[in-house]
């Protein structure tokens, strides 16, 4: 596959540095490319993610968790754009862009940011999110326009299922365990993380993996068709 002279999209989006980096990079790289994305199939995660944020709006950080800053929840989904990436102390093309869930504004000036998530997942750990989160960090640190803010705080609201709830038609639900893990700054590991990812998007297109079940449908399907 040949590399068109531009990039169909320069900007990087947050969430491609946790599930698009860990599996094969190959769609990555046409996804930025040519701006053709393998459709997700993940029906209720965007409503229950806006729920989720919606009760947060206004909320009290330390009702949040006790060991987040004195602050109130102000902003939800918006989006931010960083200054271009710098890599090896070079300018590259490439900026973050990406739609934030929740950020507070801290009394003591500074802001805290929170990713909501409805899961059970036993990956919704802080380790596994730090690259995604730093990401959002980075822009509001380094914005492309605008007054640059500090972060002092990340973490991952997570809303786990555990059981149905209510008695009448228009009131049934699902209750939740709360829980909040606070994500520790790692700069340093964003930087080396979204360097390793440039140099993937500057380079050859990569091979598929071996064992993602997409490509392995998509050969047989293709060995059908030419057959
Ligand atoms: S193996 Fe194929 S479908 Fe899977 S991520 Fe890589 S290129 Fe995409």
């Amino acid at each position: 596959m040949k590399k068109p002279i531009k990039p169909a999209r320069e900007n990087i989006s947050p969430s491609d540095l946790t599930f698009g980096l860990s599996t094969c990079k190959r769609c990555l790289w046409i996804k930025y490319w040519y701006k053709v994305i393998m459709p997700g199939q993940f029906p209720l995660v965007g409503t229950m993610a806006s729920l989720q944020e919606e009760h947060f709006q206004g909320a009290d950080m330390p009702t949040i968790d006790p060991s987040l800053r004195p602050g109130k929840v102000t902003k939800w989904g918006e989006w931010v754009k960083s200054k271009p990436l710098m890599v090896n102390g070079v300018e590259s093309r490439w900026r973050i862009l990406g739609k934030y869930d929740l950020v507070s504004t801290n009394d003591d000036g500074t802001i805290g940011l929170i990713d909501c998530k409805v899961s059970d997942s036993e990956r919704d750990n802080g380790q596994f999110y730090s690259p995604q989160l730093e990401a959002y960090a980075y822009s509001l640190e380094n914005p492309a326009a605008g007054r640059a803010q500090s972060v002092a705080s990340m973490g991952l609201l997570v809303w786990k299922p555990t059981h149905a709830v209510g008695d009448s038609l228009e009131n049934y639900g699902f209750g939740v365990f709360q829980k909040y893990l606070p994500v520790e700054r790692d700069q340093a590991n964003f930087l080396r993380v979204i360097g390793e990812f440039i140099e993937v998007l500057e380079g050859d297109l990569p091979d598929s993996g071996p064992t993602c079940t997409t490509c392995i449908y998509l050969n047989e399907r293709s060995a059908l068709d030419n057959a």
